[in-house]
């Protein structure tokens, strides 16, 4: 319960409408009283409320405030996808049109001034309000200046919180934020964040909307034991740090657990979806029921006052895509109110009034006892009965870095260009749709995911042009530019077919980059030359296959690219060598006889000859050695048993044993071996393979797999992992990432903030893993980087296992009513994980390294050759980068996009956490300059804002909490020296930079 505080602390509150919570106390039960010792430090002059609470309700200071927040849920796709909800199409399936809630809730807030609605999703909002006339734009505009429509949260959609990473995180709330600020200035701003409905909650997403400038945060879906540990200690609101290397208060942000998910009490739910009574008064009727009416709602709200410190609690009043009829819930809403606070000429000390979550969280200041809290994790999954769900939605790709970074680097000669208009909103949008909780974690019906798919590829066509169009300025040259999409499952027509070709390779990364390009060709022999025209070594890799559209011959070479900037490389088919003849032979054999090893001056793979398995690792700059087995197994779904109904499904991982099969307990294998590459081909069914690959300077060996389509002819539905077994003792620890940030420790059937009792060994100990997994005995620390956010755990010490695909034959019964079973190219999955074998000191360097260069991986563009010129007048440029020098490995550039005329959005961030790289000193603080950084444009003017880009940071404030940790430490003096800009470890920092885009040279 924590400790007690003074009684001086709570007076120095200077809220007004904090009189005392003392009288009180009769509703509550005295043993609320002496825990109400933290409060709120008000920014404001006495008596003021601080900016944007000036339009909060007036409450009651002695009674128990009851405040009501009418408030609709709308996701962008889930049943539906986004078009069918904004209209109301295919109401057979969902009933749901968010046109109509809007028009709906406008119409009923303007009939009643009291009434008060709060709004969430700006997908939605944005496109109803350009489809709005002038004049109910102003009505509409006047309802946000009065605080009568509020707006949560504010992103384009509501993210998951499990599957994103938190690049993605950013970009979607900026892109909603920066809606509502330039449409409703600082009137239309969020002052709380609201994830009602996302699956569980990370770290990672508070610390973010503490450094956005949120006050606070209501989330509705946790473990159930969780809340219940915290309704029992009091703790439903508390504040929840962050961050471990942030200096608080930077990542501390209040938050609150809505009472009942983010539903209105039982029977009290008055929208055409449902079927409670409404109020009768007129005591004529034989449905009169106002005296019951007002008698349990006076009990619900004393008891749920129970489990909450202050004299003010919340009630969420609606639900999914509620207030199409909002004249159904506010007449009854109006009634209840009035019938509510008529008691109090009788006695009663309960206050009812219609509010917002901003109102209510103002309210908390003055008696709030928010607990100063680090919980290292909050619940890993809400619903019912079991841990996460795999991911098997893959993370965001690294196309709109490119686009947007382009963008920012060329200026309008990006946009408007001999290719046509190019634009990245599209992308952007697209992509903020895609982070939607029922969107990037799977759990959206069929045909919305291939509606979501279909927004990316719309969004990726006008980037392709406003690639081109870049391309060709930067370069000088116009060429036919080929965007091979399919690159990644080795087809692309340009290529394959043509005998000479152009391969121009972009690195959105801020520091130079060596790659190894792998590009699908027809057989011959094939010279490259790098961008000053000298030949390059290059390799084809031919594979022994009578499917050549399957196994095309892949042409390799490794390619330095600058920072931020591409290289040009030419490739040609040598006409008059005979095919092959040159061509180093790879070593096929089916059968060894001793360990079979592949290995390149930093690393070392070996393989059991019996079985075909990896068997053993080894780093040989650190002379570390470390047995590791790698083999696929699968969980048999449960499809409910005896303890539970509950099957596996889309939201739900439950295995109905914990013991996986085996895929196979041996791989037939194949050696590939030739200068530039050695790979071993594992064969462990007709539908799991893999390539376990080692390049020449590369300090991690990567595992290329494919899965499926997964047979379930014999009615079991499978879970398949990558399993990885050492001898490492790891006491029952393991790491993984939040977001793809920080990193968090995870204990074996263990919750750092309450007592587990464990009733699901495998996947309640499953945890999200959006970039990285890794075990350490403390000497030496086993490291798995993901291409994509997957489910992974430890479940005996020395083990990590990660989910690579699922299919599965049931419902789980939570709400998409379809089993997790894609057929088609969707069945099929291939995917990397980059194995690390370092020294526990030395192996944050590498995958913190490494994972930021998976993420933002260079992009491949091909032209078939023979371009005119086009700016230059020269010879074509065949290398550029944007920067003048490149950034230290410990600067991430986050950000680089176009922001509006002459104005560009920049963020730079601090990529180790605080201690965690001691060998080459990459978590001290670095400074740079930013005046003379980048080599297109110069910065005119520099100003640094919150992290989403909507206030200046030096006008910004966020409310300050004390809590059992003590005060809110005074932050040092603000100021802003472009020439030296320091970046403390893990710190993002955000800039508008006005900029002037110099001429191209030559
Ligand atoms: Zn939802």
């Amino acid at each position: 319960m924590g400790t007690y505080a003074r009684a001086s602390e709570v007076c120095a509150c200077d809220c007004p409408d904090a009189a005392g919570p003392w009288t009180f106390s009769r509703v509550l039960g005295p043993q609320f009283l002496p825990l109400c010792f933290f409060l709120l430090l008000w920014l404001a002059a006495p008596g003021v409320r601080a900016g944007g609470y000036e339009t909060c309700p007036t409450v009651r200071p002695n009674m128990l405030n009851v405040h009501l927040v009418p408030h609709t849920h709308d996701d962008v796709g889930w049943l539906k996808t986004v078009d069918q909800y904004f209209y109301g199409i295919k109401n057979d399936i969902q009933h749901a049109g968010v046109q109509y809630i809007l028009d709906s809730v406008i119409s009923a807030l303007l009939e009643e001034p009291t009434r008060r609605f709060i709004y969430v999703e700006i997908a939605f909002f944005s496109r109803w309000w350009h489809q709005q006339t002038n004049a109910t734009q102003e009505v509409v505009r006047d309802l946000v200046r009065q605080g009568r429509l509020e707006f949560a949260n504010g992103g384009w959609v509501m993210n998951d919180e499990a599957a994103t990473h938190y690049g993605a995180i950013v970009d979607q709330m900026t892109l909603g934020l920066r809606f509502l600020e330039d449409t409703f200035g600082n009137d239309g701003r969020p002052r709380v964040a609201w994830h009602i409905d996302p699956f569980g909650h990370s770290r990672e997403q508070a610390s973010l909307f503490a450094q956005m400038g949120f006050d606070g945060f209501f989330f509705g879906r946790l473990d159930y034991q969780d809340k219940w540990a915290r309704m029992q200690k009091l703790e439903m609101e508390q504040v929840w740090r962050g961050s471990a290397s942030l200096k608080p208060p930077t990542a501390d942000l209040f938050t609150g657990v809505l009472p009942n998910g983010y539903n209105p009490p039982r029977n009290l739910c008055w929208d055409v979806l449902c079927v409670d009574p409404p109020v009768v008064e007129d005591p004529q009727s034989p449905e009169y029921n106002v005296k019951e009416l007002v008698d349990y709602f006076l009990n619900v709200a004393t008891a749920q006052s129970r489990y909450y410190l202050t004299n003010h609690i919340v009630m969420t009043m609606g639900s999914d895509f509620q207030y199409e009829n909002a004249n159904m819930w506010f007449k009854n809403l109006d009634k209840l109110i009035r019938l509510v606070n008529a008691q109090q000429a009788k006695g009663s000390s309960v206050h009812v009034l219609y509010s917002t979550p901003a109102c209510y969280l103002w309210d908390l200041g003055g008696l709030a006892c928010p607990v100063g809290h680090d919980p290292a994790l909050n619940a890993p999954a809400a619903v019912g009965h079991s841990g996460p769900a795999t991911f098997p939605v893959g993370q965001p790709s690294n196309a709109t870095s490119v686009c947007n970074q382009l963008e920012a680097l060329v200026g309008p000669a990006a946009n408007v260009g001999p290719y046509g208009s190019g634009e990245s909103a599209p992308l952007n949008e697209a992509m903020a749709v895609l982070q939607h909780h029922d969107a990037v974690s799977g759990t959206s019906r069929q045909h919305v995911a291939d509606d979501y798919a279909r927004q990316l590829a719309a969004g990726w066509g006008p980037c392709e042009v406003l690639l081109s169009n870049a391309l060709a300025r930067l370069r000088g040259f116009k060429e036919h530019f080929t965007f091979c999409r399919q690159l990644n499952i080795s087809i692309c027509p340009l290529s394959q077919t043509a005998a000479r070709f152009l391969v121009t390779i972009y690195n959105p990364l801020g520091r130079k980059v060596n790659w190894m390009v792998r590009l699908p060709v027809s057989e011959g022999v094939f010279v490259v030359k790098d961008p000053n025209g000298r030949t390059v070594p290059s390799d084809m890799v031919i594979f022994p296959s009578s499917d050549r559209q399957a196994h095309p011959p892949e042409l390799l070479f490794s390619a330095s690219l600058p920072a931020l900037g591409f290289s040009t490389y030419s490739v040609a088919q040598v006409p008059s060598w005979k095919p092959r003849a040159r061509a180093p032979r790879p070593i096929l054999r089916r059968s060894w006889s001793h360990p079979l090893t592949i290995e390149n001056e930093h690393i070392q793979a070996t393989f059991d000859p019996d079985t075909g398995l990896l068997m053993e690792i080894m780093n040989k700059n650190q002379q570390l050695r470390l047995p590791v087995r790698q083999a696929f197994f699968w969980y048999n779904a449960s499809i409910g048993d005896n303890e539970s109904v509950q099957a596996s499904g889309a939201y739900i991982f439950r295995p109905n044993q914990q013991e996986p099969l085996p895929v196979s307990r041996w791989a037939q294998i194949r050696l590939v071996k030739t200068a530039l590459v050695q790979e071993v081909h594992q064969k462990f069914s007709a539908w799991c393979s893999q390539v376990i690959r080692l390049y020449p300077g590369q300090q991690h060996l990567e595992l290329e797999w494919s899965v499926g389509p997964i047979p379930v002819g014999d009615t079991w539905g499978k879970e398949v992992i990558s399993c990885f077994d050492t001898p490492l003792e790891t006491k029952g620890r393991f790491y993984t990432d939040s977001n793809g940030r920080e990193i968090l420790e995870r204990r074996r059937d263990y919750r750092p903030t309450w007592k587990l009792n464990q009733t699901e060994p495998t996947a309640g100990n499953y945890y999200p893993v959006n970039t990285r997994i890794y075990i350490t005995d403390g000497n030496m620390q086993l490291t798995v980087l993901t291409d994509r956010s997957q489910g992974g755990s430890s479940l005996r010490d020395g083990s990590l296992e990660l989910m690579v695909h699922r299919r599965l034959l049931k419902d789980d019964g939570r709400g998409v009513s379809e089993p997790l079973m894609e057929n088609g190219l969707g069945s099929w999955v291939r995917g990397r994980h980059l194995v690390l074998l370092d020294t526990a000191q030395a192996a944050a360097a590498g995958h913190r390294l490494l994972a930021e260069q998976e993420v933002l991986a260079p992009q491949v563009v091909l032209a078939a050759g023979g371009g005119a010129p086009y700016n230059l007048g020269a010879a074509p440029r065949t290398q550029f980068s944007g920067l003048r020098s490149e950034l230290p490995p410990s600067v991430h550039l986050l950000t680089l996009a176009s922001w509006g005329p002459e104005m560009l959005l920049l963020r730079l961030e601090h990529q180790f956490a605080v201690g965690e790289d001691s060998g080459r000193n990459l978590s001290a603080p670095v400074t740079l300059n930013l005046r003379d950084l980048f080599s297109t444009f110069t910065i005119t003017r520099l100003q640094e804002t919150t992290l989403v880009a909507n206030q200046l940071r030096e006008a910004a404030s966020r409310l300050k909490w004390t809590t059992n940790t003590g005060p809110a430490p005074n932050q040092t003096p603000y100021q802003l020296d472009p020439a030296n800009i320091t970046l403390q470890p893990m710190e993002i920092r955000t800039f508008l930079a006005s900029v002037q885009w110099k001429e191209v040279d030559g």
